[in-house]
């Protein structure tokens, strides 16, 4: 069952996006070579909080942060410690917020200090890769389009598309139906409505797309160790271009593109 979402809910899913922006905004801006993904952490729980809102995150089935953080080969379900980040390595955060009853989640990807370009590269192509996948995000299209829009860009660049973990739909719940692989055919699947709400979320990796989970029940980890990136946004369907609900006024097609 895929919720169809009424203006009031919209709007509340807007003002948690709003949130979850600044949120990872603030986040981005502290990434620097030596600073840890604990302090990323506190830093977001605390914003979250002051908010008024909730850290999704904290506490779902037992997970003990705000943030994922995964560095590296990493592609998901990191959990923040004490390491200092180092230079030219990369660093993905995703967070999620309660605000009034309704989600958000939202991820990036980030080089710590200068990175070399073959990690810019990922980076760039795995945002391009969503953003593409969102433009298929609307009424009369069907979930495969997104699917398959992600996968060819990002194979179209030799990369790997992580298959075992996928976007979901999103509302009172952090993950509902559909969910939402980044790869497989075009013209299948569930078709898309106006109201929709959906957390589309590419995971790249320069190598293979097979992955492992680490002792800890968490962390996702490449198993050719091969670096990953990670862009995810919460997004309304509507009869046209998505409104991007985590990116306030994002006009990604607009003349830049
Ligand atoms: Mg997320
Ligand atoms: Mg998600």
């Amino acid at each position: 069952m895929i919720g169809i979402r009424s203006e009031d809910q919209i709007q509340k899913m807007r003002d948690a996006g709003v949130l979850l922006h600044a949120v990872l905004e603030h986040l981005k801006q502290m990434i620097q070579p030596g600073i840890t993904t604990r302090e990323l952490d506190q830093a977001a729980e605390r914003m979250i909080r002051d908010a008024g809102a909730i850290p999704s995150f904290l506490g779902y089935n037992g997970f003990s942060a705000s943030i994922c953080a995964s560095p590296d080969d990493q592609v998901v379900h990191g959990i923040p410690n004490d390491d200092p980040l180092e230079e030219g390595h990369l660093i993905s955060v995703d967070c999620g917020v309660i605000l009034h009853g309704w989600q958000s989640d939202s991820a990036f990807t980030a080089p710590i200090g200068q990175a070399p370009t073959k990690v810019l590269d990922l980076i760039r192509v795995t945002e391009e890769s969503f953003w593409l996948g969102a433009k298929q995000a609307r009424e009369g299209n069907r979930l495969g389009d997104i699917s398959n829009a992600v996968q060819r860009h990002a194979e179209s660049h030799g990369y790997g598309v992580i298959r075992d973990l996928c976007g979901h739909g999103i509302g009172q719940q952090m993950h509902e139906d559909p969910s939402i692989p980044n790869y497989g055919p075009a013209g299948r699947g569930v078709r898309l409505r106006a109201g929709m709400t959906l957390a589309i979320e590419p995971m790249i990796a320069m190598g293979t797309w097979r992955v492992f989970q680490m002792n800890d029940g968490w962390t996702v980890v490449t198993q050719d160790h091969g670096w990953c990136s990670h862009y995810e946004h919460t997004i309304l369907v509507t009869d046209g271009d998505p409104e991007i609900l985590s990116m306030p006024g994002a006009n990604p097609w607009g003349e830049a593109q």
